[in-house]
């Protein structure tokens, strides 16, 4: 499996990328909204775009479906339940179905709802594991959920699926977030001295090059996977004085998520 991240440029940051099969040159592009760097990527490569993954109906990742699909001929490929959304799309995914691309790569689905409830995210079966998170998981963030999405859900997706997978994961985040996000990391937790370390590293980063995290790294940095932080409770009591001394995760996740939106 070859990944190859693709940087738009565009105001809403968004990152698109080409996950090639190093055999046969096919390729499966991931909410190519910037088609003609996609196209061009894949070119410089040699690769054929066979398939295009949407993790979600936003049209920040849908908006090149049509274009690239006339250009390539590639299938629409999304959650199930976005068929109402998505006009392109060919094949509805659920949650355990695999995806093919090539001969080598085998990417598997996971429904993850709560930033819409038509998202899935998609696991490769490789040595070092790498998920494609659209919005869900972002570095040191988290998706909102005020297009179409629900925080409970959202808590439920990072609780029973992201938290258990291997820390060894790659993270692909269709967003470069990371530098606002490790701010407000520090803004919730100021004694992260991680967080604190990789925004120095990273701040002014091109995006072009991005800095890849890993699970293990985004339970150090990503306030959304540090619900029983001591320093993250005693922040957030400050912000919410009725919470108890021991709040219970899913609580703190719904305190976070709340002050995300207003931060
Ligand atoms: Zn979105």
């Amino acid at each position: 499996m070859i990944v190859k991240q693709v940087w738009t440029g565009n105001a809403y940051r968004n990152f698109n990328y080409l996950i090639a099969c190093g055999e046969t040159g096919e390729a499966l592009a991931v909410d190519p909204l910037d088609y003609e760097k996609c196209l061009a990527a894949a070119k410089e490569a040699g690769w054929q775009i066979t398939q295009i993954l949407n993790t979600h109906e936003h049209r920040d990742h849908t908006g090149g479906n049509a274009p690239l699909a006339q250009r390539t001929g590639a299938k629409v490929l999304a959650h199930r339940n976005a068929k109402d959304k998505i006009p392109e799309m060919a094949r509805g995914l659920a949650a355990g179905e695999v995806i093919k691309v090539g001969r080598t790569v085998e990417l598997e689905v996971l429904d993850t709802p709560g930033h819409t409830m038509s998202h899935v995210c998609v696991r490769s079966h490789t040595d070092q594991p790498a998920l494609f998170s659209g919005d869900t998981l972002f570095n040191a963030g988290a998706g909102n959920c005020h297009n179409g999405g629900h925080p409970d859900e959202l808590y439920k997706t990072f609780s029973q699926q992201l938290a258990r997978l291997p820390d060894d994961t790659l993270i692909y985040p269709g967003h470069d977030y990371i530098e606002n996000n490790l701010r407000f990391t520090l803004n919730r937790e100021p004694d992260n001295q991680r967080a604190q370390a990789l925004l120095e590293e990273l701040a002014g980063q091109d995006p072009n090059r991005a800095y890849v995290s890993t699970l293990a790294v985004e339970r150090e940095i990503n306030t959304f996977f540090r619900l029983t932080s001591p320093s993250v409770i005693a922040k957030l009591r400050e912000a919410f004085p009725e919470l108890p001394e021991n709040p219970d995760p899913r609580t703190v996740f719904l305190k976070l998520r709340e002050l995300r939106n207003k931060w």
